[in-house]
């Protein structure tokens, strides 16, 4: 499948917020949305400068599908997907489509604190350093259920990166609907992750239900 490989800082000053996508240095001062000035915080490319009109409704829905599909790191195609799960299930389109997110095998890695992006986790389970439940997976859309176990696979642990992992992951905080050993290199899904649980920057779900729900 196909996947973004151009500059990912520009995603976020597309999107005019943090989306988190290169690990460490999303939290340092280098971060371009934090080090550039508040009057050159415009969109990149050529006509990021240009003066806009008061965005659309359309515009104000695209933004925000664009906005959550690229903080998990995913394509379009495979985002609709999602979104037509989401659909199908009883509750809120919007909530649903939350869970079915945060359930993806690269973002529960991405959470254990394996990796230090969705996009570093995604090339980590891509490449097969990961089980569940005993069995290897590479797939990232993989949805994680309650009582599975995420673990390192036994070869990987003996990498250089998984042994610097196991030292320093302690600082990094495990969501309350997972559960990590660092002592396996594994971790478990305690509960499918509640709305409160699910922590992103501000996405407007609702809009995200509209756009898709135009056509
Ligand atoms: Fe780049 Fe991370 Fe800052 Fe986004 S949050 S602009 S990916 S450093």
């Amino acid at each position: 499948m196909g996947r973004y490989t151009g500059p990912v800082c520009r995603l976020c000053r597309r999107e005019g917020m943090k989306l988190y996508l290169k690990g460490e240095r999303c939290l340092g001062p280098k971060c371009p949305i934090v080090k550039r000035q508040p009057n050159k915080n415009y969109p990149p490319g050529q006509h990021g400068q240009k003066r806009t009109r008061r965005p659309s409704e359309y515009a104000l829905q695209l933004r925000e599908k664009q906005r959550l599909k690229r903080l998990y790191g995913i394509l379009e195609r495979q985002f609709r997907r999602h979104f037509e799960e989401a659909e199908r299930r009883p509750g809120l389109t919007g909530e649903n489509l939350l869970q079915i997110l945060e359930r993806r095998l690269d973002n529960v890695v991405y959470r254990l604190g394996f990796a230090d992006s969705r996009r570093q986790a995604r090339q980590l389970v891509t490449h097969g350093h990961f089980l569940v439940n005993g069995r290897k997976t590479d797939i990232p859309s993989y949805l994680v259920r309650p009582g599975d176990i995420i673990a390192v696979r036994p070869q990987s642990r003996e990498r250089e990166y998984f042994k610097v992992v196991q030292e320093t992951a302690q600082s990094k905080p495990v969501p309350a609907w997972l559960t990590r050993d660092l002592e396996t290199m594994s971790g478990r899904v305690v509960s499918l992750p509640a709305a409160d649980q699910i922590d992103i920057p501000a996405i407007n779900t609702q809009l995200v239900v509209e756009y898709y729900s135009r056509r």
